[in-house]
C-alpha cells in the first residue's frame, strides 16, 4: 500500500488539533457522501472511504502518534485497520441513508428523516363496537361502516388537476430532502430534513385536483359485515387485515381493529362464560320448597326450590351461560336465592306467624309488638 498523506487528505496542517481534524472530516464527509453525489457515486465513495481512513488514524491519538513517527500509511500496521462498520453502525457495502450517517456523526444534533421512497405500512384503525350480552353469548353478524380510501377518479391518483402534471420541487431539486445548517455552541450542526415544500415527495403539484385536494385519494365509507364470534367479551379485538389506512410508496395498508364492548345487562352479571343472577323467593317457598321461574338469556325457565332453602343459596343452571369462545360448550347461570321477609302483614297473617312461633316452641313473650309494648309499659310504671 502506497504511503498516503492523511493530513493532506483531510486538508489539515500537521499540527492540527483534534477539533480541527474532526471539523475537517465532517466537512469532507458531507461533501463526498455517496448519497450526496448521485451523479458520481463511485468516485465519491472512493474518496469518502479515503477520508474515513484518514480520520480513523488521525482521530486516534495512539495511531496518530505512530503515523507521525513512522510516516507510514499502511493500515495493517495499525492493527484492525479501518472498518466502515466501526463508524457507521450497520452500514455494510451499502451506505445507510444520508441522514442515518449524520446521526452517528453528530449525535443528537441531526434529525432523522424518512426517505421518500421508503415503503411504509398504513396506520392501523380502531373501531369500538358495542354489543349486547346476548350478541356476545351467541355470536352475531354486525354491519359497520368503515372509511376506505379509493384512487381519485378525477385525477387518476396523480393529485394534479386534469390536464396538468406534477413538477420537480424547486426547493430540494427533487430529492425530497434539504440540508439545514445551524450554528450552535458546539460548532456547526448540519441536519437533513424532509423538504417541507414537497413533504419529501420531490415533486410538487401546482394545480391540485379539486376532488381530492391533491392527495390522489378520496375517502369513502364502505359498509362491511363483521362476524362476532360466540363467547367474545369486552376488550377482545378483532383484526381485519388490510382495512386500515393505505400504505405509502407501495407499502401495505394498515389493519382495522374492532374492539368489543359488551353493554351492561339489566339482569345478569358476567364472568367469563358464566352468568350471575340474583333471585328473590318468598318465605313460605323457602320453607316448604316448590318451584320458581327465573330468566335466562333464552327466556324464562322453571327452577325447583328444595324445602328449607336458606338465603344466599346458589343454584346452578348448567349450560345456560354464554358460549365459551371457540368452543361448542357453554358456561352456567348461577342463581343466587334471597329469601324475602314480608315487611307488612295483616292481623290474620300476624296471628298465623304467632301460631307458627308457638308451634315451633318459641318464647311468645319475646316476640313481636305485644312484648314490645309491655316492655315500654313496664318502664313507664317503674318511674
Ligand atoms: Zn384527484
Ligand atoms: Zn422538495
Amino acid at each position: 500500500m502506497a504511503n498516503k498523506d492523511y493530513y493532506q487528505i483531510l486538508g489539515v496542517k500537521k499540527d492540527a488539533n483534534q477539533d480541527e481534524i474532526k471539523k475537517a472530516f465532517r466537512k469532507l464527509a458531507l461533501k463526498y457522501h455517496p448519497d450526496a453525489n448521485p451523479d458520481n457515486k463511485e468516485e465519491a465513495e472512493k474518496k469518502f472511504k479515503e477520508i474515513g481512513e484518514a480520520y480513523s488514524i488521525l482521530s486516534d491519538p495512539d495511531k496518530k502518534a505512530r503515523y507521525d513517527q513512522y510516516g507510514t500509511a499502511d493500515t495493517a500496521d495499525f492493527g484492525a485497520g479501518f472498518d466502515f462498520r466501526d463508524f457507521y453502525g450497520e452500514g455494510t457495502s451499502d451506505f445507510g441513508s444520508f441522514s442515518d450517517i449524520f446521526e452517528s456523526f453528530f449525535g443528537g444534533a441531526t434529525h432523522r428523516t424518512s426517505r421518500r421512497d421508503r415503503a411504509r405500512k398504513g396506520a392501523d384503525l380502531r373501531y369500538n363496537m358495542e354489543i349486547t350480552l346476548e350478541e356476545a353469548a351467541f355470536g352475531a353478524e354486525k354491519k359497520i361502516e368503515v372509511p376506505v380510501w379509493e384512487t381519485c377518479t378525477t385525477c387518476k391518483g396523480s393529485g394534479a388537476a386534469p390536464g396538468t402534471s406534477k413538477r420537480t420541487c424547486p426547493d430540494c431539486k427533487g430529492t425530497g430532502e434539504i440540508r439545514v445548517t445551524q450554528n450552535t455552541f458546539l460548532g456547526q450542526s448540519i441536519s437533513i430534513q424532509t423538504c417541507p415544500r414537497c413533504r419529501g415527495e420531490g415533486q410538487i403539484i401546482e394545480d391540485p385536483c379539486k376532488t381530492c385536494q391533491g392527495t390522489g385519494k378520496v375517502k369513502k365509507r364502505k359498509s362491511i359485515n363483521v362476524k362476532i364470534l360466540a363467547g367474545v367479551d369486552s376488550g377482545h379485538r378483532l383484526r381485519l387485515a388490510g382495512l386500515g389506512e393505505p400504505g405509502e410508496n407501495g407499502g401495505p395498508a394498515g389493519d382495522l381493529f374492532i374492539v368489543i364492548y359488551v353493554k351492561k345487562h339489566p339482569l345478569f352479571k358476567r364472568s367469563g362464560s358464566d352468568l350471575y343472577y340474583d333471585h328473590k323467593i318468598s318465605l313460605p317457598k323457602a320453607v316448604l320448597g316448590g318451584e320458581t321461574t327465573v330468566p335466562t338469556l333464552e327466556g324464562k325457565v322453571k327452577m325447583k326450590i328444595p324445602a328449607g332453602t336458606q338465603s344466599d343459596t346458589v343454584f346452578r343452571l348448567r349450560g345456560k351461560g354464554t358460549y365459551i369462545l371457540g368452543s361448542k360448550n357453554r358456561g352456567d347461570e348461577h342463581v343466587k336465592v334471597t329469601v324475602e321477609i314480608p315487611k307488612k302483614l295483616n292481623t290474620q297473617a300476624k296471628k298465623l306467624i304467632y301460631e307458627l312461633a308457638q308451634e315451633m316452641g318459641e318464647d311468645i313473650e319475646k316476640i313481636g309488638e305485644k312484648n314490645f309494648f309491655e316492655k315500654v309499659k313496664d318502664s313507664f310504671s317503674k318511674r
